[in-house]
């Protein structure tokens, strides 16, 4: 072969060549891309099965919801709005003088408070914690509560209400004690706490004590609300009580507190 024939041959050759691994190349690049589309339309299959699954999932779960929905949703109202403040158990039951309790209800679960205390008494487990770390966190600022009275039962309310007539006259009566069955204290939920600083009484000026004056900012933190605040007389019925607290965990009491009403105002009812 001459020189000239040989440089052909091999630029042919290198044509060849070039040309084949061109062609590889495409033909790799081909078969990857058809690879890749295929595992992602397999994972896309996948994942629309899925989803596909999960939404029948779904359809069940809210055919579910929806069969079950109408009795939780009976339920949540009745919770909001009736049961909490009529049912006697509840902790937000409301008692005043149109909300009355039973002569023979006696909460099941009432426990002697173990708290500095100005004679033995009960409330129930349920604001045995709320009681115990208001107590605690009043003595953290210096300040020492004492629990005067809890639970009382209707014959106890019975002979304390007609004391009050007997001594202030009925109207008297009605600003300052209540009527039988119409008492939270029956509720085992209500506590009237006192101090040192009014000689372990119970009287109005306790609001205007340190320790008053703690328990009208604090107790809702704990659960309670000072339930006969000072100027609502005309709505609750009662002289101003701010030793008189009541609990209603620490939700509601936060909520009552906040909005500054009144239990009934709160639950817009009288
Ligand atoms: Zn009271």
């Amino acid at each position: 072969m001459r020189i000239k024939d040989k440089k052909r041959f091999m630029l042919a050759c290198g044509g060849l060549a070039t040309i084949l691994i061109l062609m590889i190349t495409v033909l790799t690049i081909g078969f990857w891309n058809r690879n890749d589309n295929q595992a992602k339309t397999d994972n896309n299959t996948k994942s629309q099965t899925t989803a596909v699954a999960n939404e029948s999932e779904t359809a069940v779960n809210s055919q579910a919801a929806v069969t079950e929905q109408p009795s939780e949703t009976k339920e949540e109202i009745k919770n909001a709005s009736s049961a909490d403040i009529n049912s006697t158990d509840s902790i937000t039951k409301l008692v005043n003088k149109n909300h009355s309790i039973s002569s023979n209800y006696r909460p099941a679960d009432l426990v002697t408070v173990d708290l500095p205390s100005t004679r033995d008494t009960q409330l129930r487990s349920v604001a045995i914690a709320g009681l115990t770390n208001l107590f605690e966190a009043a003595e953290a600022e210096g300040y020492e509560l004492f629990c005067c009275s809890g639970y009382r039962s209707y014959e106890t309310q019975t002979e304390l209400y007609a004391w009050n007539v007997e001594t202030y006259g009925v109207d008297g009566a009605e600003l300052v004690s209540a009527r039988p069955g119409m008492s939270e204290h029956q509720l085992g939920l209500a506590m009237d706490v006192t101090s040192a600083s009014v000689e372990f009484d119970l009287l109005e000026s306790f609001g205007s004590t340190p320790e008053g004056q703690f328990i009208k900012e604090n107790a809702h933190k704990f659960g309670f609300i000072v339930r006969y605040p000072q100027g609502k007389t005309d709505i609750t019925g009662y002289a101003y009580e701010p030793w008189h607290l009541r609990y209603l965990g620490i939700d509601v009491a936060t909520d009552i507190y906040k909005s500054g009403k009144t239990m009934e105002e709160y639950y817009g009812t009288n």
